[in-house]
């Protein structure tokens, strides 16, 4: 029996694992949750259902709010306490599906007490990559993707040696605005950017969906995770969402991962792995599939992979600075105090402005997200 911490328990991701998990009652338990609690409800309904050991709620007014509706059950509040649900003894895999930046300390706390890590929270490795990849070969832990399209590469990497890569290909929906004329994007309203065409997801990652950072993102992610460099990893536009990447190897052959666009099967395939577990899950049938279009990314509609392109080659502090504007960018938008454009000019604008220095450590990886966060500030706010 796998134990699982569960943190972002209440998002999209932690509710694909809980369905993972009410599948397979013989193989999973949830030994942990954690969220933030701005949805103590759904938090609750959770802990009455699993019966976890230690429940983490980020907010500690919702943290005591919970404990008196669940009298007997031990639950933490703080960055701390969802650090505890991520190292809990009980805990042999941690599933990270909180959102942005805030998921990094404890995927870092989880892979230095040696834990495998299943990673929705691709800003975790984007803002420190190096430092956790390091971290988990040293501990010996594993850290295995959620990420659909990184589900995908590992399992078609699978068939052939390292040397015999050639390049990755991750496949982007083109989100809502892949043909939208760019004349009328200083219009676009959060409602019409969250309408993502084929998934259904939190709000931050329809944003990036929208902007397409999403998938300058996941370059940077698939760097680290396969040890690829980033020009080694293209992207192509795949509107039906289907195949969800490919590798090409060096003799010409190209193998591709499909399924259903539910997360349900990435998740699953993060926790069997390395095994494969039967499930009744809605199934693609080719015969019925109808067909597949696939098209080059115009990058000049949407810049956004081009500077995270720019970024995963300067390395060091860029990725992490990009990422800090990004988040601060969304929320802006989400709070329509930004217009759409305005997002990946003013990550743009915080890497113009930023000297790339070395990341060593956690503790420079976090100064730099807080750097990136303060300068997007400074320069929405109409600052130089
Ligand atoms: P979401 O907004 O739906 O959920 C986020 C979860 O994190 C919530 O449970 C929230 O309570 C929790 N959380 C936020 N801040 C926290 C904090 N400080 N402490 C504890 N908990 C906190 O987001 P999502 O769509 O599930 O995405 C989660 C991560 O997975 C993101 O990094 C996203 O990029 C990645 N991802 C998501 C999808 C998807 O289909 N939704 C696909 C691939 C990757
Ligand atoms: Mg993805």
């Amino acid at each position: 029996m796998l134990a699982l911490a569960l943190l972002g328990s209440t998002g999209s991701i932690g509710r694909s694992t809980v369905e993972v998990v009410r599948h397979h009652p013989e193989r999973l338990r949830v030994a942990t949750l954690a969220a933030f609690g701005s949805d103590l409800d759904a938090l609750e309904a959770q802990a009455r259902e699993l019966r976890p050991e230690l429940v983490a709620v980020h907010d500690r007014e919702r943290a005591r709010e919970l404990a008196r509706r669940l009298p007997g059950l031990e639950i933490a509040g703080g960055a701390e306490g969802v650090t505890a649900a991520a190292t809990h003894p009980s805990v042999g895999r941690v599933v990270a599906a909180m959102v942005g930046a805030a998921g990094l300390a404890p995927a870092y706390a989880a892979l230095d007490a040696g834990k495998d890590v299943a990673l929705a929270n691709k800003e975790a490795l984007v803002v420190a990559g190096p430092v956790l990849t390091q971290l988990a070969r040293e501990r010996g832990a594993r850290i295995v993707p959620i990420d659909s399209e990184h589900v995908a590469l590992h399992q078609a990497l699978r068939c052939g040696a390292a040397s015999e890569v050639r390049r990755l290909v991750l496949t982007a929906s083109g989100g809502p605005f892949r043909e939208r004329e760019l004349e009328s994007w200083d219009r676009i309203t959060p409602r019409e950017a969250l309408a993502h065409p084929t998934w259904s997801m939190g709000r931050k990652i329809s944003i990036d969906s929208a902007t397409l950072m999403n998938k300058g993102l996941e370059l940077i992610e698939a760097r680290h995770l396969f040890g690829v460099p980033p020009e080694a990893i293209d992207v192509v536009v795949h509107p039906q969402s289907q195949v969800h990447s490919l590798v090409e190897y060096a003799d010409g052959s190209w193998i591709a991962q499909l399924s259903v666009n539910d997360m349900v099967f990435a998740v699953q395939y993060a926790l069997s792995f390395p095994e494969r577990w039967a499930n009744d899950f809605p199934r693609l049938d080719p015969g019925t599939m109808g067909s597949l279009d696939f098209e080059p990314l115009d990058e000049g509609r949407f810049r956004s992979v081009g500077l995270a392109r720019r970024a995963a080659a300067a390395g060091g502090s860029a990725p992490a600075v990009l990422n800090a504007a990004n988040e601060i960018a969304v929320h802006a938008f989400l709070e329509e105090r930004l217009r759409f454009p305005q997002i990946v000019d003013t990550v743009e604008a915080v890497l113009d402005s930023h000297r790339v220095t070395p990341v060593a450590s956690l503790e420079d990886a976090l100064d730099w997200d807080a750097w990136g966060r303060r300068r997007a500030g400074e320069l929405m706010a109409g600052g130089r």
